[in-house]
């Protein structure tokens, strides 16, 4: 079913510092996702490595990996239908300048280096980021009771 697609969306320890999470969180909530999982972590190198293994080599990295482990992180997990994509979207575009007013980066972001949220980029990106930053027993299968007032 469509509503059980999960993604995992990460508040940086940016967001984290400039006070945001109630901010990211509540327009996922109004949105009419479900969280099934979040804690409060500060990654360690090995997990962003693998996190970020598709940009380990690249010269970013080095700033972008002391600044992940810098502080906490809340790791989240939210699922419903199409929420990866519309997770991206809520989110906005990597670089804030680019970024429509209205989306969370768009709205409190400009530096690419500190662009306050990570949001999953596919369905399979998904499943190995939630597989990395949580154990199957830290997700939470519960009944969203206003199910039927979301979905038709
Ligand atoms: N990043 C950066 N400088 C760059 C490119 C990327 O600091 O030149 C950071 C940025 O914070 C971004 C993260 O690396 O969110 C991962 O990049 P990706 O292209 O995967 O973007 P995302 O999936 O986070 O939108």
């Amino acid at each position: 079913m469509a509503q059980t697609e999960r993604t995992f969306i990460a508040i940086k320890p940016d967001g984290v510092q400039r006070g945001l999470i109630s901010k990211i969180l509540g327009r996922f909530e109004d949105r009419g996702f479900k969280l099934v999982g979040i804690k409060l972590i500060t990654p360690t190198e090995n997990l962003l490595k693998q996190h970020y293994a598709e940009h380990v080599d690249k010269p970013f990295f080095p700033k972008m990996l002391a600044f992940m482990s810098s502080g906490p992180v809340l790791a989240t997990v939210w699922e419903g239908q199409d929420v990866v994509r519309q997770g991206r979207a809520i989110l906005g575009a990597t670089n804030p300048l680019n970024s429509a007013p209205g989306t969370i980066r768009g709205d409190f972001a400009i530096d690419m280096g500190r662009n306050v949220c990570h949001g999953s980029d596919s369905v399979e990106s998904a499943q190995r980021e939630i597989g990395l930053w949580f154990k199957a027993e830290e997700l939470v299968d519960w009944k969203l009771q206003q199910l039927s007032w979301i979905y038709e």
